[in-house]
């Protein structure tokens, strides 16, 4: 027995007949989706594989959590224009797509409805002039669903519109393209974020270093070839990356990739992922214990996001 997949990797795990039933109102939900590149560091004869847990669509994703919202951050609360949150002074973020290479079932963003994303430059005009008409704004967070999902075409069709906005200084591109599908990373997409006026850095999101190959490696390398900044958050989670042995590799190949441990977020408390949840405490001793065993710039920030407040707070 086997999940309903666009790409049937679940034919391999050990799932029971049983448990593939119980699996079918989780899947209506938010659907079981996994790159190649993803699926092809996972040991799928191991049901505990770190990679594969991230993916894997579960029954405890039903369970009601006090605490635990369909919009954990109220980003309802922030919507600026169509596809624009301003939760941030100086910063917007543009959500180009609800649209991944992969579902990871701890997602924030989860619940996402694609029909509030714009889908041309026409239906981001709004979003724009609220940004031209706003000096403070210094810096657009391409975000998502995952905006690397966008063509190159429409990718760059509204980068150049942003750069025609005087007072932007800064683009940032929040992905977890270049470990779900490195392939993504072309020379033409380099080159174009290389080409901008806008001083542009990428965000990737790796949170276990068996996340790290050659291919994700050399995807790596071409964007800061190209002299883009690389930045990696995580996110902390139970059974998957609470140990220190494996926060300390997971910084030690970022390291080595060039790029630099940003932030590990504690959970944010989105339905159906309250089985990934590590609380505080044991945050706050993994990263204690990874000041010990690291230069300093290799120590993420240990980060939380509460609804209602104008930025991270630093735990
Ligand atoms: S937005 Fe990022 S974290 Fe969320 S499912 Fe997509 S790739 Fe995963």
């Amino acid at each position: 027995m086997s999940l309903p997949t666009p790409n049937g990797f679940l034919n391999f795990t050990p799932l029971t007949a049983r448990q593939a039933k119980e699996m079918q109102p989780v899947l209506a939900g938010f659907p079981f989706l996994v790159s190649d590149g993803f699926a092809s560091r996972i040991d799928w004869s191991n049901q505990n594989d770190p990679l594969l847990l991230q993916v894997l669509p579960t029954p405890l994703e039903l369970e009601q959590r006090e605490g635990f919202h369909a919009d954990p951050l109220d980003e309802k609360e922030y919507r600026a224009a169509p596809g624009v949150l301003k939760k941030y002074q100086g910063r917007v973020i543009l959500q180009l797509t609800g649209a991944c290479p992969i579902h990871c079932r701890y997602c924030f963003r989860r619940h996402i409805k694609q029909d509030t994303i714009p889908n041309t430059l026409a239906q981001w005009q709004a979003g724009l002039e609220m940004i031209r008409s706003d000096e403070r704004i210094k810096e657009v967070i391409y975000s998502g669903g995952d905006p690397l999902m966008v063509s190159d075409k429409k990718l760059f069709a509204l980068s150049n519109a942003l750069a025609e906005i005087p007072h932007l200084q800064r683009l940032r591109i929040h992905s977890r393209m270049p470990i779900a599908d490195p392939k993504r990373i072309t020379p033409a997409l380099v080159e174009g974020l290389k080409k901008s006026r806008l001083v542009t850095t990428l965000v990737i999101h790796m949170n276990h270093p068996a996340e790290m190959d050659e291919t994700v490696r050399e995807a790596l390398a071409r964007l800061v070839d190209a002299g883009i900044p690389l930045y990696n958050q995580s996110v902390l989670l139970k059974g998957i990356n609470d140990r220190l042995e494996t926060l300390v590799e997971l910084s030690e190949v970022l390291l080595q990739a060039r790029v630099t441990p940003y932030y590990l977020h504690l959970l944010d408390r989105v339905a159906g992922a309250a089985h990934f949840q590590v609380d505080r405490d044991r945050g706050k001793a993994l990263v204690a214990g990874l000041r010990e065993h690291l230069p300093g710039y290799g120590v993420p920030l240990l980060v939380e996001e509460r609804p209602g407040e104008g930025a991270k707070s630093v735990v």
